[in-house]
C-alpha cells in the first residue's frame, strides 16, 4: 500500500501541488478537522472516483469556533487519522499550522450575505465567516479540480457552493451523502463526547427525522405538521435541547411554506453539552 504523504507545511504542500499540476494529474480535495470516521472516508472515496490524486486537509480551524472550550475539547488523533487515510487510498494529507494559516496581521475575510443567516449561523455568530475564509485559503493552496463536502453540514455545503460560484473558483463541488451509524445516529467527530445516556438520547434526533420523512412520503406536505411529527421524538427529554428544527428549501435555505421534493428537514440538538447536527432530504 503506498504511504499517504504527510505535508506539514504550506511550502511542502505548494511544491507537491506544482509537481501534480506539472504531471497533469486531476487533484481531488477533502477538507476536514480530523478525528476521522466513515463519513469522512466516504468523501475520500468519492474524491478518488472523480480525480487522480486526493489531498485531505486536517486543520482544526480556530476562526470557526465561537466557543473556546469547544475548540479546546475538539477530539484529535493524528496517527489514527493518517492510518485511516492510507487505507482509504488518499494521496497526501495537509496538516497546516494555525499560526502559518493566520498571521498576526490577518485581516481578510470571506463573508456571505444571506446563506449564513439562520440555523448554525444564528446560533454560532462568526462561524461561517471562519469556514468560508479557511476554505478559500485551502482552495488557493491546494488548487483542486474537485472538492468534496458532506451533506451532513448542509448549510455549510450550500455556502461553499455559493462562494465557489460567486468568487469563480475554478473547481467543482461534489456532494457526499450523510453517513450514519447502524442505529441511525449521524456520524460526527463530536459523538465521542457523548456518554452512554446522552448517546441513547441523541438517537431521538434521527428517529424524529425518519418519522418526518415517512410522513412526507405518506402525503403530508405541511411543514408545521412535519415538524410536530419530529418533535414528538424530541420533546420532554431531559437535558436535550432542540436548537432548531425546520423544513427548508435546499436552494436558499428559507423555511418552506409547503414541503416539496426540493425540501429538507434541518435540525440541531444539544444533548449532554454536545451539539449534534442532522438533516434529511424530503423525497417522494
Ligand atoms: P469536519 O471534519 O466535521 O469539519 O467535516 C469534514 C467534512 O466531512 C465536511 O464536508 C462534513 O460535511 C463531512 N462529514 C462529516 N460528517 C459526515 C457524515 N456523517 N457523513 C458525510 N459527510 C460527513
Amino acid at each position: 500500500m503506498p504511504q499517504v504523504k504527510s505535508l506539514p507545511t504550506i511550502t511542502s504542500l505548494r511544491s507537491e501541488v506544482s509537481e501534480l499540476r506539472r504531471t497533469g494529474a486531476r487533484i481531488g480535495f477533502v477538507p476536514t478537522m480530523g478525528y476521522l470516521h466513515e463519513g469522512h472516508l466516504s468523501l475520500v472515496e468519492l474524491s478518488r472516483q472523480h480525480s487522480d490524486k486526493t489531498i485531505v486537509s486536517i486543520f482544526v480551524n480556530p476562526t470557526q469556533f465561537n466557543n473556546p472550550s469547544d475548540l479546546e475539547k475538539y477530539p484529535r488523533d493524528l496517527p489514527r487519522d493518517c492510518a485511516m487515510l492510507e487505507k482509504a487510498g488518499a494521496f497526501a494529507v495537509f496538516l497546516p499550522d494555525a499560526s502559518k494559516m493566520y498571521s498576526k496581521n490577518h485581516e481578510t475575510w470571506v463573508d456571505l450575505a444571506k446563506l449564513p443567516q439562520g440555523y448554525e449561523g444564528a446560533d454560532r455568530p462568526g462561524h461561517f465567516r471562519g469556514v468560508s475564509t479557511v476554505v478559500s485559503m485551502l482552495f488557493n493552496l491546494v488548487q483542486p479540480d474537485i472538492a468534496v463536502f458532506g451533506e451532513k453540514d448542509f448549510q455549510q455545503l450550500r455556502i461553499i457552493e455559493r462562494m465557489v460560484d460567486d468568487l469563480k473558483f475554478p473547481l467543482k463541488i461534489i456532494r457526499g451523502p450523510l453517513v450514519r451509524e447502524p442505529d441511525g445516529l449521524a456520524m460526527s467527530s463530536r459523538n465521542v463526547r457523548l456518554d452512554r445516556t446522552s448517546r441513547m438520547k441523541a438517537l431521538h434526533l434521527s428517529k424524529g427525522l425518519f418519522a418526518a420523512q415517512a410522513a412526507y412520503r405518506a402525503g403530508e406536505s405541511d411543514p408545521s405538521q412535519l415538524r410536530s411529527v419530529a418533535m414528538k421524538f424530541l420533546s420532554g427529554i431531559e437535558a436535550l435541547e432542540v436548537n432548531y428544527l425546520e423544513v427548508i428549501d435546499e436552494e436558499h435555505l428559507m423555511p418552506a411554506h409547503t414541503a416539496t421534493n426540493g425540501s429538507r428537514m434541518l435540525a440541531t440538538v444539544t444533548v449532554g453539552g454536545v451539539r449534534l447536527l442532522d438533516n434529511i432530504p424530503l423525497r417522494r
